[in-house]
């Protein structure tokens, strides 16, 4: 199986952040899922991705997530999730639900938006106590894979 269910501990961060920086999220339901694959884009490492899910996956999500089935789909990283501090799961847990748009005009108001730069505004100044927080973990990540091959060789 590629993916995975998250800990609990996923469920209970993203209550927390969503308490304390993305009140308009209250309804929003998120499947979080772990990718066992390491996933790629432009050569880098992608520690999350939040997706739409698609019209087959809203409806067989439907009991799961009523009435609609899933409004988005969270994939975290394996590594990320099983060896890095809470703290730095959770600036990628921000980092990807700022990407959640949210139009309160829309009859479909989840959206997904994207940043100019490798972040968003808001979370440059969360993250200020550590600016360089995104490639510490993207190459303490690529580590573990690295060490993981090495041992299966
Ligand atoms: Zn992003």
């Amino acid at each position: 199986m590629k993916y995975e269910e998250v800990p609990e501990t996923i469920q209970i961060s993203f209550e927390k952040i969503k308490k304390e920086y993305f009140p308009y999220l209250a309804n929003a339901k998120i499947l979080f899922l772990i990718s066992k694959k390491k996933m790629m884009s432009k050569g880098r490492i992608v520690l999350g991705k939040i997706v739409k899910p698609s019209a087959l996956v809203k409806y067989l999500s439907r009991n799961e997530a009523p009435d609609d089935g899933y409004d988005y789909i969270m994939y975290l990283d394996t590594k990320l999730v099983h060896h890095c501090d809470e703290s730095d799961i959770e600036r990628v847990l921000r980092h990807e639900l700022r990407h959640i748009f949210y139009d309160s005009d829309s009859k479909n108001p989840y959206k997904l938006i994207d940043h100019d730069f490798s972040d968003f505004y808001d979370e440059v100044d969360l993250n200020k106590d550590d600016p360089n927080w995104a490639n510490r973990v993207a190459r303490t990540i690529s580590l573990i894979y690295e060490q993981e091959k090495d041992q299966m060789s």
